[in-house]
């Protein structure tokens, strides 16, 4: 609660660092940033190869908290999803992306979501709940789940993967290849989707050697029947080397870094088939 996040902050000594002052500030601000409404969305479009046709976008959480200033995501979600405030938080982006996805027609819209909503949430309620809410066709939606998902809790992890499917809702893996999930995790999860980490992008175009690991990674996609994601196009090299890979999704800042929804209505006319 409130006043027990105070008392803990008045039971804060000078003696503690500079660090843990931080994270507790941040951890209390946290906590209210979606009833205060600092928590807003940003999109970045998947593109097809040839970099002219938007595909899909994905919601990207922003928080900036009055006092605090911008905070990236890479400290708060993982904050988000040590103390709860994750489930809160996931919902809130879950419905602004699907209301600003109403907008633009056609286009997917891809939503990430914690193994700790997988685990200690029933995120296929929630889904369920706000697609009937926004009336938003389940069929391009898209639940991007990192493998760690699947360490946890693998029986938990099938199911709600299945109930998510059973929706319509398609069900990618993120930021393929950083983890310990390889072949037989791909071959034992029946995803929708993959993405490649932009680490094994970085490659793209490289000498050859150094895209042996990607290229047989795009081979393992292709394999399974997957719809496979390139993350992290930086260069029109890289582009031109990924479209000729059997990749089928670009995404990147050599096409837009990640933008506000009114942003994103512009790009989408500015990138329409002419
Ligand atoms: P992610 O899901 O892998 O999202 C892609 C990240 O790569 C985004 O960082 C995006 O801005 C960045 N990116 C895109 N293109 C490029 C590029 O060409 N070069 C480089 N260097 N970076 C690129 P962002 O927005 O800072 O998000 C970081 C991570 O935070 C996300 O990684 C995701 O794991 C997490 N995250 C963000 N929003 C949410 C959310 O609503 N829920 C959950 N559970 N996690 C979220
Ligand atoms: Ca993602
Ligand atoms: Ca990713
Ligand atoms: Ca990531």
């Amino acid at each position: 609660s409130k006043q027990a996040g105070v008392e803990r902050a008045l039971a804060f000594t000078p003696e503690m660092d500079a660090e843990a002052t931080y994270r507790h500030m941040l951890e209390m601000a946290l906590r209210d940033a979606v009833a205060d409404g600092t928590i807003s969305v940003l999109y970045q479009p998947l593109m097809d190869t040839s970099g002219h046709h938007v595909l899909g976008v994905e919601a990207l959480a922003r928080w900036s908290d009055p006092t605090l200033g911008p905070v990236s995501p890479e400290i708060f979600i993982p904050l988000a999803e040590e103390t709860g405030v994750i489930q809160e938080i996931g919902k809130h982006v879950l419905r602004s992306a699907l209301q600003d996805g109403k907008m633009w027609p056609h286009i997917n819209v891809a939503v990430n979501v914690s193994a700790s909503q997988i685990h200690h949430g029933d995120v296929v309620e929630v889904v369920r709940d706000v697609l009937n809410e926004t009336q938003f066709p389940a069929q391009r939606l898209e639940i991007e789940l990192t493998e760690s998902v699947l360490l946890a809790d693998e029986k938990r992890a099938n199911e709600q993967m299945r109930g998510l499917q059973n929706l319509g809702v398609k069900v990618a893996l993120d930021d393929f290849g950083t983890g310990y999930s390889s072949l037989s995790y791909l071959r034992r999860f029946g995803f929708d989707k993959l993405k490649i980490d932009r680490s094994f992008i970085e490659s793209a175009g490289a000498p050859q050697d150094s895209t042996v690991i990607l290229a047989s990674i795009i081979k393992l996609g292709q394999d399974l029947d997957l719809t496979i994601t390139a993350e992290g196009v930086e260069t029109e090299q890289q582009r031109r080397w990924l479209q000729h890979s059997g990749c089928h999704q670009l995404q990147g800042y050599l096409f837009s870094r990640p933008i506000t929804a009114d942003e994103m209505t512009a790009f989408l006319a500015d990138h329409a088939q002419k």
